[in-house]
């Protein structure tokens, strides 16, 4: 499978890629250090068209696809992983349900705002007791004439604090599973909505990530997202996409760990000779350029596959469990490769040894990845 990029792919690839070794790179530690959201660096991406780059140019978008926008992905997340779950989740987990099961009128409502960037988006289903077992969220809706009313806490919600839009699942009734939830498209300013605790975490530490509460929060009918308890089929269906954008943010961080591995053992001298012109350190770098480049592939692959309207579940899970793991064997060499400095903290690899450890975590960890890839490659067996 050859993955010539068209003009218009060249040209987001370098314009992210500029943005991302101009901007992004020289912000990325200090943004990490302060724990603090990148809001410069999302309104410049704004102002690029990147919130918009999957959203149709009729709303106001760049009328990209899935390729594109890992293209564009890989870069950012190159330059700030913090940065980049933000774009990714906007695009992936709030544009693209929107793009996929969203109304005419809901399209019309959300779509142009998402597209400039005025309005930014999160998608919340995990809670303080559901993670994996998504079917399993006690956060209740019922409906009383043209509103519904969501009771229930939230929990790890990415942009959760600076988003005005929402996807929120919530159940009619837990005992009903995946055929009780509903998901419903939230604005930050309905009524019985709250932000709660703010997360300090291991990585990409300057990503907002907050628990949401929600008190008989009013949700007007027309804010529903797809059918009456079809919730969990738009959560799953977004999940693939988002798989690709977690993806294509561990072949960032991977790439970027090569680049400084080769960047220091240019500059580092061992037994009199630079450390690159060590065997060893070429196997190293050899093993590192080869599980970026296959998880690339696949990543590529899943994205087409997505463009194309094709199943893309498997797919989705082996670029992102591979790519999540490729990162952390890169992180890890390159803090070994970097020998005593690479656990100074002000080391960039000492970021991307954390930042690489949550791609293994969000949006399906890598045991639910296995699940999911098994129950493709078991499906003859299965059925
Ligand atoms: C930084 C960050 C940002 C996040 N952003 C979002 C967001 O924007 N929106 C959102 O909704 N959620 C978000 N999450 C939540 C994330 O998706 C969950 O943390 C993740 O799905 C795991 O769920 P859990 O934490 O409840 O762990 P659990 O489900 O309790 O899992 C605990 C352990 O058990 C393993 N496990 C679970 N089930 C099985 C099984 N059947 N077989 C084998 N092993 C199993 C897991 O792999 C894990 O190792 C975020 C999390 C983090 C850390």
């Amino acid at each position: 499978m050859l993955f010539d990029l068209t003009k218009e792919q060249q040209q987001l690839r370098d314009t992210a890629r500029e943005f991302a070794d101009k901007i992004l790179k020289p912000n990325a530690q200090g943004y990490d250090e302060r724990e603090e959201y990148p809001r410069e660096n999302i309104e410049k991406l704004a102002d690029l068209g990147f919130l918009g780059i999957i959203i149709p140019e009729e709303f106001g978008g760049g009328g990209h696809r899935a390729v594109a926008l890992a293209i564009a992905l890989e870069e950012i997340n190159r330059g700030c992983a913090s940065t980049g779950v933000t774009i990714s989740v906007h695009n992936s987990l709030l544009a693209n349900p929107l793009l996929y099961f969203g109304t005419p009128e809901q399209r019309q409502r959300y779509l142009p705002r998402l597209a400039s960037g005025e309005w930014l988006g999160a998608y919340a289903i995990s809670e303080p007791n559901h993670g994996s077992d998504a079917a399993a969220i006690e956060t209740a809706c019922r409906k009383k004439g043209d509103r519904y009313y969501v009771t229930g806490r939230k929990a790890w919600i990415t942009n959760g604090s600076k988003a005005h839009v929402y996807i929120v699942f919530a159940t009619l009734d837990a005992a009903l599973g995946a055929k009780g939830i509903c998901a419903f498209i939230v604005e930050r300013t309905f009524s019985g909505f709250s932000v709660g605790k703010k997360e300090k975490k291991l990585g990409i530490r300057a990503s907002d990530t907050v628990e949401l509460i929600f008190e008989e929060m009013e949700v007007p009918a027309e804010n529903l997202l797809s059918a009456s308890g079809e919730g969990f089929k738009v959560a799953m269906h977004t999940l693939d996409g988002g798989r690709i954008g977690i993806a294509t943010q561990a072949i960032g961080i991977a790439q970027a760990c090569l680049d400084e591995s080769k960047k220091f053992a240019a500059e580092r001298k061992r037994f009199g000779k630079p450390l690159y012109k060590s065997q060893a350190f070429g196997h190293r770098i050899a093993d590192m350029a080869l599980e970026i480049e296959a998880a690339r592939m696949l990543t590529l692959r899943a994205a087409l596959l997505k463009d194309q309207e094709k199943p893309h579940t498997a797919e989705a899970s082996m670029a992102k469990l591979y790519a999540s793991e490729a990162a952390n064997r890169a992180a890890r060499e390159a803090i070994a490769i970097h020998g005593g400095a690479g656990a100074r903290r002000s080391q960039v690899v000492e970021r991307l040894f954390r930042d690489a450890k949550i791609t293994e975590i969000y949006e399906g960890t890598s045991e639910i990845q296995r699940l999911v890839i098994a129950r493709h490659a078991l499906q003859d067996r299965l059925q």
